[in-house]
């Protein structure tokens, strides 16, 4: 058995007797569910998870394809989290939302943002294939769509290096930013380029593990880091997280259904501030939700509510929980080695 085996069933061996039967339990309620997506998104065209159900209510469990057990483990211990014990409490009752405006021409760039409802917009620039000058059009019709008072933030998903970053903040900027996400890719490029720019960075793409916040901070990389609740292993890790690290928080999604967007929204709720818009009004990305009542954006922001699973919204996705058990246990491996919240 190869080594990385054997330290799965460690870990596994590190639950409880009682943790065990709750897993079992947990497995055994597992539903999964294939959600069609009106526009590709990580290359995918349907969103596929799984939902467990337990005494606190349901969560979710939505690792992407490409991710092994060891990575998924965390994504099943927010799942576990949601279903076991729930969320801390509230300190809002509502959440913020940015509106997400794709790297469409200006006229459509216009038109999604002025009839979002939201007063913050995430605009996708650096598209491959297309030139600055498309990046800039589309900033200047976002914020004449937004008007003086509404806050433009550039995501450009680490495609620049630190000349053109410097280059195109300075240019972007005349339509005042209010931050850029992960401009550059890496830790180092991070931090060059926000000694050069006055543009706040947020990182996202650079945390992808419980540990990764902390690098950030220590690199000088970041005035913003980037939480999303399942690849953190639940509310309550990323709450402790945040609080670490210390810098201001964006809560984002992962595409989540609405069960797995209440965590998210269980987060930004919980955390004591909450200066920017958060990344979770992303239910348009699915044609459908396997709740009645989907965490969609109202006027801008997100109610802090937990919406249950409707047993015909979920008939429409459903799918084999087979595979997703499998894939389940296999994470289930490696819960000793998620950091508890
Ligand atoms: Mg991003």
């Amino acid at each position: 058995m190869a080594a990385g085996g054997t330290t799965g069933h460690q870990a596994a061996a590190q639950l409880t007797g009682q943790a065990s039967d709750q897993l079992d339990e947990l497995l055994g309620s597992l539903r999964a569910f294939a959600i069609p997506m009106p526009t590709k998104f990580r290359g995918v065209t349907v969103r596929e998870g799984a939902l467990l159900a337990g005494p606190a209510g349901w969560g979710e469990f939505s690792p992407f394809a490409d991710y092994g057990p060891r990575e998924a483990a965390r994504w099943l211990a927010s799942a576990i989290e949601a279903a076991t014990s729930g969320w801390p409490a509230p300190v809002r009752d509502r959440v913020p939302v940015n509106v997400t405006v794709p790297a469409v021409g200006p006229e459509r760039a216009h038109q999604i943002a002025a009839s979002s409802g939201c007063r913050t917009a995430k605009v996708k620039v650096a598209e491959p294939g297309q030139a600055d000058a498309d990046d800039i059009a589309r900033v200047e019709a976002v914020r004449a769509a937004l008007g003086p008072h509404g806050r433009v933030r550039v995501d450009v998903n680490g495609h620049w290096d630190v000349a053109h970053a410097t280059r195109m903040l300075a240019e972007l900027d005349r339509f005042g930013l209010e931050y850029a996400e992960q401009p550059c890719a890496t830790l180092d490029e991070l931090a060059d380029l926000r000694r050069r720019t006055p543009v706040p960075l947020a990182a996202d793409e650079s945390i992808r593990r419980a540990e990764d916040p902390l690098r950030v901070r220590a690199a000088g990389a970041a005035d913003i880091v980037v939480l999303k609740v399942q690849p953190l292993g639940g509310v309550r890790p990323a709450l402790r997280i945040a609080e670490a690290c210390g810098l201001p928080v964006v809560v984002s999604s992962a595409v989540d259904t609405s069960v797995g967007l209440a965590a998210g929204v269980a987060l930004a709720a919980a955390l004591p501030e909450l200066p920017y818009a958060c990344g979770l009004g992303t239910m348009s990305l699915l044609s459908g939700d396997v709740t009645a009542e989907p965490l969609a954006a109202e006027d801008g922001a997100l109610p802090v509510r937990r919406p249950a699973v409707d047993p015909a919204a979920l008939a429409r996705y459903e799918v084999d929980p087979g595979p997703w058990r499998d894939r389940a246990a296999a994470a289930a491996r490696y819960l000793g080695e998620v950091p508890r919240g």
